[in-house]
């Protein structure tokens, strides 16, 4: 069976590559020869495993939800990274990536970031390890995520506003790839989720693959089977779901349900859903399904969570979508929004916007669990940062149904 992991030429199906212009090719090529001799090494798995143990406080909890269970007629687990070091996922990939910058003599790190999570994920662990640290973040997103720029700040780290384009994500990410091409001998590119040129979908996926690798040891102490019926995770670039999906991907027994950013309708113009919208083209040096316009244009995506916020999405995941190897739904604002308060009216669990994208699954899942079935969700990241969001729709009709 053709395996839905990336091949030896760093592709997913149609989907991945690298297309990356000349002056970063060695780059490139340096860390495709690097990245596996140097993850599956035993030194860097004592490193990546103890700091992850103690500095992240892994393994994250795999909770039932008893609540939520009752309500949805299925036994529903739900993976904590909310309960990670920093909050969300993302300071498993970081942690990851500067371990391998340092072990192939990398002395500056870069990044990009939209909402400041992997920003702040990246200056942090630039603090541990005593690495300057550069973030490029667009200007529009500077004023709109304050609190996160004076954490990257406090950190240590240089908060870089990009002044072009929409002055968001995509915009950071283009500067981050110019300043890599300045910069190609001493920086390293720690880039956040399962996007941009092989082999960072695959590493990223493979350093964020912790999270089902303890599903199936908690799985297999809590239900005696290492494996669940359903796993649920939200989309942006990928990461999160990649992790939750990675030990699973190729096991048939398991659905796979990814929950895109529906924004406020795929049909209305103001969208991130980009499985649902995207069509086929290059992006930050992918080859996946993008949101843009009939000439190549990117177009602007919208959700009210800026963490899904993005108009690429992972090779994998676009190649799962286009296999049916997944089921990819796309949730609106206000159906995530309701499952917010939802998970934090039954569990006591207030969940990242981007998290409550997956649990806004659910009532689509309704009508086809049974009882007996193990669902896991993951749960990316509590919802803090997004108090303001929250208290700015708490009053909104059916909230809280
Ligand atoms: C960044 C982020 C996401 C989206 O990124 P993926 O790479 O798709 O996981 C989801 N949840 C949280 C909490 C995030 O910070």
């Amino acid at each position: 069976m053709k395996s839905f992991l990336v091949d030896e030429n760093g592709f997913y199906g149609e989907f991945g590559g690298a297309y990356v212009p000349e002056i970063l090719y060695k780059c490139v090529e340096d860390l495709k020869k690097a990245y596996l001799p140097i993850i599956e090494s035993e030194e860097f798995k004592k490193e990546y495993n103890d700091l992850l143990r103690d500095y992240v406080g892994r393994p994250s909890p795999l909770y039932f939800s008893k609540r939520m269970s009752e309500k949805y007629g299925c036994k529903l687990y739900l993976k904590r990274e909310d309960l990670n070091h920093t909050g969300a996922h993302k300071i498993n990939n970081a942690i990851g990536q500067i371990l391998l910058a340092k072990k192939m003599g990398k002395t500056r790190i870069i990044a990009e970031t939209g909402a400041g999570q992997h920003g702040v994920a990246t200056a942090t662990v630039c603090a541990l390890m005593n690495m300057p640290c550069r973030v490029y973040m667009g200007a529009t997103d500077v004023k709109r995520q304050h609190v996160n720029v004076e954490r990257m700040k406090m950190l240590g780290a240089e908060v870089f506003p990009v002044e072009s384009g929409n002055m968001t994500l995509k915009d950071a990410t283009n500067e981050a790839i110019r300043d890599w091409c300045c910069h190609p001998a001493d920086t390293f590119y720690i880039i956040g989720s399962t996007v941009g040129p092989h082999p960072y979908p695959d590493m990223v996926a493979r350093l964020q693959s912790v999270i089902s690798k303890e599903i199936k040891w908690q799985l297999m102490e809590k239900e005696g089977r290492d494996y669940p019926d359903y796993l649920v995770a939200c989309v942006g670039g990928g990461s999160n779901a990649g992790g939750t999906v990675y030990h699973y991907v190729d096991d048939l027994r398991v659905k796979i349900v990814l929950a895109e950013a529906g924004g406020k309708g795929v049909d209305s113009g103001l969208t991130a859903a980009t499985i649902a919208a995207g069509t086929l083209g290059i992006l930050h040096g992918s080859r996946s399904l993008v949101m843009q316009t009939e000439d190549g244009q990117i177009i602007e995506p919208y959700s009210i969570s800026a963490g899904l916020d993005y108009p690429g999405v992972g090779p994998l995941h676009a190649n799962m979508a286009q296999q049916h190897r997944a089921t990819v739904l796309p949730i609106n604002d206000d159906e995530a929004l309701r499952a917010a308060f939802e998970l934090t009216r039954l569990e006591g669990i207030i969940p990242a916007l981007e998290s409550a994208h997956a649990l806004g699954a659910l009532p689509h899942l309704k009508g086809q669990l049974k009882p007996e079935d193990v669902v896991v969700l993951t749960v990316s990241g509590r919802g803090d940062k997004d108090l303001d969001t929250y208290l700015a729709h708490k009053d909104d009709p059916g909230i809280l149904d």
